[in-house]
């Protein structure tokens, strides 16, 4: 079972995945706040199919069936259903801000991407940590490596927009074939989950990066980490950051997503908000690496939590919630 963001890197329709073996157990309502309020399980396509835009596209669902059915991808399958049969407009409409900055991302800024391996902090890092962005890029240029600021492409492919998706991903690799990038280095699981092996390139996670260059601290103390979604089933994140923590690792559990994903919090903001009070209950201080995750958990009122890689590069930044879009915006003019 996994809950990688596109297991199967091609546009699936319904008949891709094995709904139809769906027995109505009702275990991914159980574990799933969304399929709970609404009283459905994936099985249930056509009223999942109205209420495609509402699940947060966690994977919960794919992990905890019996009959090993990507419920993840199910909904994905019928939000882009949705968009070919006529309700692009509808979701253009709905999504116009986001989709307005990242379908052709206006922040876009190659000017530090030279060859070889390139640094890629994507859209949410530098708008939460714009210093310890600053402080990645400096140690890595010392070692020969570029930054590029993009947005992989996540956001608008969630949406159910797959042209679109496609076409960001064909602009990118033309984009790395053209400056002979061979590594890219990525600073956000959602990015290096939704690459995949898509763009022909090695993709490799910073933390990884870091162990081979001889980067950053090692950690006294324990840690409560809260593991973001791509990462919830494999872990590989959590194996990289391990050599970095001398202390005890636990797990913060039962927090199905921070409530930013699939743009479900446009639909259903008190189930996005119910799931930071889910973590407020298990601890009071709690350690991640998504920036996406830290602004939305703070946002929510979970102060003490922090981004693992601001411990071990020292930084000790917090999520900057408040000028998180300007900071995005001056990714564009570094
Ligand atoms: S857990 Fe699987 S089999 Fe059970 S209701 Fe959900 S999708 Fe169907
Ligand atoms: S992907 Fe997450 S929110 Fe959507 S149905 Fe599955 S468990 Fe629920």
């Amino acid at each position: 079972m996994t809950c990688r963001l596109f297991d199967e890197r091609k546009i699936q329709t319904m008949s891709g995945t094995n709904i139809q073996n769906c027995t109505h157990c009702g275990i991914c309502r159980d574990n799933c706040a969304f399929l709970s309020k609404y009283g459905i399980d994936i099985g249930d396509t056509e009223r999942l199919k109205e209420l495609a835009y509402h699940c947060f596209l966690c994977g919960y669902c794919t992990d905890v069936c019996p009959e090993h059915i990507d419920g993840r991808q199910a909904v994905l399958d019928l939000r882009r259903e949705r968009v070919a049969s006529g309700e692009k407009k509808a979701v253009e409409k709905k999504y116009r801000g986001l989709i307005r900055e990242k379908r052709d991302y206006i922040y876009r800024n190659w000017k530090h991407a030279t060859g070889g391996s390139v640094f890629f902090p994507g859209c949410n890092f530098p708008s939460m940590y714009p210093k310890t962005t600053a402080e990645i890029v400096k140690i890595f240029r010392e070692h020969g490596i570029g930054t590029l600021y993009e947005c992989c492409g996540k956001p608008i492919a969630e949406l159910g927009l797959a042209e679109d998706e496609e076409r960001i991903i064909q602009n990118i690799r033309k984009r790395l074939n053209d400056n002979k990038i061979t590594e890219i280095i990525t600073g956000c699981p959602n990015c290096r989950d939704f690459f995949g092996d898509r763009l022909g390139i090695k993709v490799t996670g910073i933390f990884s990066k870091f162990s081979e260059l001889g980067i950053g601290n090692t950690l006294e103390g324990d840690f409560v980490f809260y593991i973001p979604c791509p990462d919830r089933t494999e872990r590989i994140w959590i194996e990289e950051i391990r050599p970095f923590i001398k202390g005890n690792i636990t797990f913060a559990e039962g927090v199905q997503c921070c409530g930013l994903g699939g743009c479900a919090i446009a639909y259903e903001p008190d189930l996005a908000d119910m799931f930071t009070q889910k973590l407020k209950e298990q601890t009071s201080g709690a350690v991640t690496y998504c920036a996406s995750c830290t602004g939305q958990f703070r946002r929510c009122g979970l102060d003490r939590i922090d981004h693992i890689v601001t411990k071990i590069l020292g930084t000790d930044e917090r999520a900057d919630t408040s000028k998180s879009y300007v900071n995005r915006v001056l990714t564009k003019f570094k």
